[in-house]
């Protein structure tokens, strides 16, 4: 695998659309998350695998059907995307994944600064309340992804490196995934 593929090609994700275009279906809101922005229309595996994670993660951070969280989906193009096996998570609750990100890395760098036992709480309240890296904690530790032979788990976003699953992740991937969550099945 050389440094630059992490995505699966274009030509080996769209092998198996080609003798019979899979059914495609709305990615749907749940009783405690709302489908914000423009999704794509993905295949019925992606769409109950999300609708799982993004329960339980709105469910575990708090929302209810009163109080939904809002997940701003836009659409990919591609890769899996060609067959609807690939969503792209932009914004969690009206703020982008890379505004979640930088405020994730301002309380890294503030918790370096402070006084060695009170970093682990400065830490640990920024894990209670960044809903950009719950969501993508979520997504990891409880989503089912596409792991294509020769190809790392199809999970990428700005914690990556930093996370898992695959912390070899390029320097130009990772900068392709700066603003948004990408999961195949
Ligand atoms: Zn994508």
């Amino acid at each position: 695998m050389s440094d630059a593929s992490g995505t699966t090609a274009p030509t080996a994700a769209s092998r198996r659309g080609t003798a019979h275009e899979p059914r495609r279906v709305a990615i749907l809101s749940g009783p405690a998350y709302r489908v914000t922005g423009t999704p794509e229309r993905v295949t019925p595996e992606l769409a109950a695998e999300l609708a799982r994670v993004l329960e339980r993660f709105a469910e575990e951070c708090g929302f209810d059907a009163a109080r939904p969280a809002a997940i701003e989906f836009r659409p990919g193009v591609v890769g899996h995307h060609r067959v609807g096996r690939a969503a792209d998570i932009y914004g969690v609750c009206g703020a982008g994944m890379d505004r979640w990100k930088s405020r994730w890395d301002e309380a890294l760098a503030e918790a370096a600064e402070l006084p060695a036992h009170m970093a682990p709480r400065r830490l640990e309240r920024e894990r209670q309340r960044n809903l950009g890296w719950r969501l993508y904690n979520a997504l990891q530790r409880l989503g089912r992804w596409s792991r294509p032979a020769g190809y790392p788990t199809q999970l990428f976003g700005p914690w990556t490196r930093s996370d898992g699953p695959w912390v070899h992740i390029s320097d130009r991937l990772l900068r392709a995934h700066r603003d948004h969550i990408h999961v195949a099945k």
